[in-house]
């Protein structure tokens, strides 16, 4: 049996997302879901601002696919309530809640404030290391990036390969007025924080409103000059990090 290489896989995906360039969100998901990784394909899902257009879509198509939660446990309590609204209203039937190791907790944040020490250590223990342990069976997730959001997801592929796994965003192309017309029409209920001028909801010691004007993810660790938290770094890069 041949193993195939880092590039191989980063061909493979950058010909599968050309080919998908133009298809809409759930044409996306179908050929990810059934065509290209039935049974090897997860959603990773924060449940928060915009989260409920990729569950209703993957819900329409695959409700056992399985879809991890990472539970920082630094979330909003209205995050938690949300989330436990949206699994029972859409019908999802995996949903995989997972935690921080707790030795790994105890050893590197015994008093529950790395995040105001070292918020990238933080995000490494309290989402990337779960994250990872939590793809461990799959080859490949579904992220809920947009081109729109800008820095470095302004570029982002429908397809690519992170160099442990296929990472599919079914809606890269899509807006905020695609989005905000997709709740709509499928009558989605909102996170109770967007109405109290959250865009984008992570971790509450890490997220604040954003002001009229601003970026839709300038709430997120604003002023700290950091802007993601890690789990979307090539494999490598994450690795140097443990
Ligand atoms: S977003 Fe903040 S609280 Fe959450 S894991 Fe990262 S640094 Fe820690």
């Amino acid at each position: 049996m041949t193993i195939d290489t880092i590039e191989e896989h980063q061909a493979r995906a950058a010909a599968l997302g050309q080919r998908l360039e133009g298809s809409s969100p759930p044409e996306i998901l179908e050929a990810a879901l059934i065509g290209a990784f039935p049974g090897r394909i997860a959603l990773v899902s924060s449940f928060g601002a915009e989260s409920a257009v990729l569950l209703h879509m993957a819900a329409q198509i695959a409700p056992d696919l399985p879809v991890i939660f990472i539970e920082t446990q630094r979330h909003f309590a209205q995050t938690l309530d949300y989330r436990d609204a949206l699994i029972a209203a859409l019908g999802l039937r995996d949903v995989r809640i997972v935690e921080p190791a707790p030795a790994e907790v105890a050893a590197q944040d015994p008093q529950g404030d790395l995040w105001r020490r070292d918020g990238d250590q933080c995000c490494t223990l309290r989402k990337v290391a779960p994250n990872q342990r939590a793809l461990a069976p799959f080859a490949a997730w579904i992220s809920g990036r947009k081109r729109h959001h800008g820095g470095v997801r302004a570029a982002l592929p429908i397809v690519e390969h992170d160099g442990l796994h296929y990472k599919i965003n079914p809606l890269a192309a899509w807006g905020p007025k695609e989005i905000a017309g997709y709740m709509r029409a499928n009558a989605l209920p909102a996170h109770p924080l967007v109405a109290q001028g959250y865009p984008s909801i992570g971790c509450w010691p890490c997220t604040a409103p954003a002001a009229e004007g601003e970026g839709m993810r300038a709430g997120r660790w604003a002023g700290q000059g950091k802007t993601e938290c890690g789990i979307h770094r090539p494999a490598a890069q994450r690795q140097q990090a443990f």
